[in-house]
Parts: C-alpha cells; structure tokens; sequence
C-alpha cells in the first residue's frame, strides 16, 4: 500500500525527534527476555532512584504522563474544595486542569515579558486567607526565579508544587530544577530531555507524601486488597516504559549540552532577524537549556504566529505554537472561571509565539535551513 504524502517528508524538519541511541534496546530486550512488563519489573525503581538522585531529592514515584504526576502533586498535598492555588496563565492545561479537578480553584498571574515565566512580582498581590499553595512552572528553557516564591511560602504557610516537565537538567542558582518546594514533577514525554514514550515522575523529599503517591498511584490498594479507604487513580508506570527511561537518563548530561549548542547555534542565526524577538541566552541565576527554541514576533511584524507557522510548515519547516493562557481556556471560562481576568504578556506570547524544531535528533544543517527560512519569511 502506497501512501501519499503533502509534503516530502524527506526534506520536512519535524518540530521533535527523540535521540533513541543509547541502552535503549539492550533495555528493552532485558524486558521480553526476563518477561518483566509490567510496573513490578526492576527498571521502575531503577528510573525512580536515578531521577531522584538527579535532582537532589530523597523519592521518585514514577507514573504514567506528567499530567498525572501534577493530579498526584495536588491530591497528595490535599488541596481541595476551597482552596486557592497560584500558577501562571502561560503553561499546559494540565497544571489548572488537575487543581481544578481536585476541588480547588486556579488563580493565575501573567508572564515576564523576558523569560515568558510566571512574573513573581504578581505572585503575593493574589495571595488571600484562601490560599494554600503556589504552582512554579518552568517554560521553555529558563527557571522561574524561585527564591522569592520560596521566600513568599514560608512567610504564608503555602505549599509549593515545582512542574520541571520542560527542565530535568538545567538548575537554579546551581541547584538542580525539579528539587524545589514539598513536591516536584517531571514529564518524559518524547519531547522532554529524557524520554519513556509516555511518562512522568512526582519527586519529593518526604517521606509520607512519596507513601501517599505511591498509593495514589495505585488505586489506593491496601494490606487487606481490594479494600479501600480512598479513591486513587492507576497511574503505574510500566517497566518497558522504565527501561527506556534509564538508558535516556545516562545521556542526560550529553542531551542538555545538545540543547544548548542548538540554541546557540539559532540565536548566531537569527540574531540579527528583524522583528524577532529571541529567548534570552541568560539571566542571573540560569543559563537557557533551550528545551524548545521560542521565538515572538514583535508587534509592527504584519504576520501573527499561525500565518509564520502555516509559511513555515509550507518550506517543510515544522514548528508548534506557544500555549495559549489559562485565563483565555473556553473549557475554564465556561466554568466561570478567570471572568475578569486580563494578563496582556502571556496574550500576546500565546499570539505571537511559537517555536522552532528543536528535538535531540536535530542536525546542524537542518538549524540552518530553519533559521533561513524564517528571515526569508520575515523579509
Ligand atoms: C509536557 C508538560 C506537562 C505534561 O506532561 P505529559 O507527560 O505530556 O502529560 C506538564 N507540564 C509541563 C510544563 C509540560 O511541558
């Protein structure tokens, strides 16, 4: 059967392609050999216990996606039915949706112009008797400044939930992303530094809070089975899913080297682009690891984002949009939900922004000829 195609995907730069070179099918084939598949296989520890030490953090509780680890992070901590959590309006639908979905009620604040994170300044102004955590989502490639934030919970007895999804690998002020605050999660979709096809982490340093994920995780089981005092959800993650996890983590330090050269090498490119607004090469307390490689169109540019993207994706470039605010969600708004709210930057980011082909298995060549066509389409 012959397939036809729109584009030549020969010559298509796809936005992402995992680097899949390492242990991964010496893993893999320990899994079929030994027969373990499931999530009782040795892999899952084994993935648990690297990522933990990774990021500085005493446990891992492996899951499913990144999605779930964020329901475990919020239901774990208790946040419910009347309780207030700050997060930024830039980030994925996952981080409200699992606040949401546990009772509590998403306050959201708008993005620095600079980093596109979460602008801290905004953070205490929303904080209220109602208020029991904040949400620090990492975007793209900088950390959010954290220290305040820290600095704001203690002063307010608030949780703090860290989402590294984007950032296993870079760090704050020399201290690695996803060991900040009471929980941390991680994502290792195909897109994130390291990847298992489908999966994710909660990373903690307490030693309850693991127990209650892990139950969590689990249906809530207990000593006597099929007995439960609680409602959990199966998020396991399955050994297979594992095993290609820990070939990954072992190039981990390779793959962020990578990420940074691709930056570098689009910022050289691009620098010069008029109209183009590039992501900071640094700020004080982190140098940009590029997860992705964002680009803004700045506002006397005539094109918006979905027409540069549709130019782009017809010179074979592939490219995705920036997110689109919790505060603009119709599924949020018609809940009644962020009714008054108005956050200008993250509006405009999710207008003007998108981002180019960044994954592991980019090659120079292919950098250049993405950076060329987008000055071509800037002309
Ligand atoms: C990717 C991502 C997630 C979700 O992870 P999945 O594994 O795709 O469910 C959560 N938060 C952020 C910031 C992400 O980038």
């Amino acid at each position: 059967m012959s397939k036809v195609n729109p584009q030549n995907l020969t010559e298509f730069i796809p936005v992402n392609e995992p680097l899949l070179g390492g242990n991964e099918r010496k893993y893999l084939a320990e899994c079929i050999d030994t027969g373990w598949i499931s999530s009782e296989g040795p892999f899952v520890q084994r993935l648990e216990e690297g990522v933990a030490n990774r990021v500085g953090r005493k446990y891992g509780v492996a899951v499913c996606n990144g999605s779930a680890a964020l329901d475990l992070a919020v239901v774990a901590l208790k946040l419910g039915a009347g309780d207030e959590v700050i997060l930024p309006t830039f980030t994925i639908i996952s981080c409200a949706a699992a606040i949401i979905r546990a009772g509590a009620t998403p306050v959201v604040v708008d993005s620095d112009p600079n980093t596109w994170n979460m602008d801290v300044n905004q953070v205490a102004d929303k904080i209220t008797a109602r208020t029991r955590a904040i949400m620090v989502v990492h975007i793209y490639g900088l950390p959010v400044d954290v220290d305040p934030i820290l600095r704001l919970a203690e002063k307010h007895g608030l949780k703090i939930i860290e989402d590294a999804a984007e950032l296993i690998g870079q760090t704050y002020k020399g201290r690695p992303c996803g060991g900040f605050g009471d929980i941390s999660t991680l994502s290792f979709y195909p897109n994130k530094h390291i990847t298992t096809g489908e999966g994710g982490m909660v990373l903690t340093d307490n030693s309850s809070l693991a127990e209650r994920c892990r139950s969590l995780r689990n249906l809530c089981f207990q000593k006597k089975r099929f007995v439960h005092e609680e409602l959990g959800w199966n998020f396991r993650m399955s050994n297979v899913q594992a095993a290609l996890g820990v070939a990954q983590l072992e190039r981990l330090d390779g793959f962020v080297a990578r990420k940074r050269e691709t930056g570098q090498r689009y910022t050289e490119l691009l620098k010069n682009a008029p109209g183009l607004q590039l992501p900071l090469t640094k700020t004080a307390y982190a140098d940009n690891i590029y997860w992705v490689y964002g680009v803004v169109l700045q506002d006397h540019v005539a094109l918006d984002a979905d027409e540069a993207m549709k130019r782009l994706a017809t010179q074979g470039i592939g490219t995705r949009p920036f997110f689109w605010p919790m505060h603009e969600q119709p599924v949020f708004r018609r809940r009644g939900l962020f009714a008054n709210d108005k956050h200008p930057i993250a509006e405009k980011l999710a207008r003007r922004g998108f981002y180019l082909p960044s994954g592991l298995a980019l090659s120079a060549e292919q950098i250049k000829k993405s950076a060329a066509v987008v000055l071509k389409i800037l002309e």
